[in-house]
């Protein structure tokens, strides 16, 4: 389990409690606020972890993002069956998939191939006693459902039922508002914005009408209809690049580009074109 509202968190106190009764259950969480970080890694300087408890768990603090807790978590632990992130303080709806933190460290578990479940409540709820039945029966739908890869959950302030839902997508909800510094000059929040009417059957639609929200969600952002009408519209170079390229690049040609990426990264051990959890 993590979460990205820190590890002194009641969300994730509440969700560890009902966790538990369904298996072994090991904390991983950051030791501070993290919300709003998204799937940011930290890649310039080392983590580093700490006891302490959550109840009667030893769950383990990280200098580090909610994708850090869960790489680092599972790198520990190998035999992890699925990640819980949450209970976020503040429900995760639409747009905020981009951003959230919470949703991040269900999609770092799905990304080592561990099923993912980010699990996010109203803002600002402290007692959770009300909501863990409700917790529970989400837990037991999930936990059963062992094909899908990665479920974004929420739960509105007074559930009803719990339904199955798709993204609401619309236009940004992000906002710049001006204000002054008390010194002069001028300031910036970035604000969220409530989005009216959302459409039957989307995550938002279900948190507005009282019903628990399950999302499942994938990892490839591809555009299947609009790659298939540029490819066919506007043909580049896809004929010449399949003919001369190999079908499945090799642990050379790997190489070429791991240098080049962005992100830190390390040389890829031979036959290991892939990361895999628990690795040395
Ligand atoms: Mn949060």
């Amino acid at each position: 389990m993590s979460n990205d509202d820190g590890i002194y968190s009641p969300g994730i106190a509440a969700l560890a409690e009902v966790a538990s009764e369904f298996g072994t259950v090991r904390v991983v969480a950051p030791d501070v606020q993290q919300s709003s970080m998204g799937h940011a890694i930290t890649a310039t300087r080392p983590l580093s972890y700490r006891a302490t408890h959550i109840g009667t768990l030893t769950a383990y603090r990280v200098n580090g993002t909610p994708a850090d807790c869960v790489a680092l978590g599972v790198y520990h632990w190998g035999k992890v069956d699925v990640v819980l992130s949450g209970i976020n303080l503040g429900l995760n709806l639409g747009n905020s998939i981009w951003h959230s933190g919470t949703l991040a460290a269900a999609k770092q578990a799905a990304l080592l191939g561990v099923r993912g479940v980010a699990l996010s409540g109203p803002a600002g709820l402290e007692n959770f006693e009300n909501s863990k039945p409700w917790i529970r029966r989400v837990l037991d739908i999930l936990l059963h459902e062992t094909t899908l890869p990665l479920v974004n959950v929420n739960f509105p302030r007074e559930p009803r039922g719990v339904v199955w839902t798709r993204v609401s997508v619309r236009r940004y909800d992000g906002q710049i508002v001006p204000t002054k510094h008390p010194l002069g000059g001028d300031l910036f929040w970035f604000t969220v914005t409530p989005i009216e009417g959302a459409e039957t059957g989307t995550d938002r639609w279900a948190a507005e009408q009282g019903w628990i929200s399950l999302t499942p969600l994938r990892l490839d952002l591809t555009d299947e209809g609009q790659l298939r009408a540029v490819s066919a519209d506007h043909p580049l170079d896809e004929t010449l690049a399949t003919a001369v390229s190999p079908h499945r690049s090799s642990n050379e040609a790997a190489e070429s580009v791991h240098g080049d990426e962005a992100t830190a990264s390390i040389p890829v051990q031979p036959g290991h074109s892939e990361p895999s959890p628990g690795r040395e």
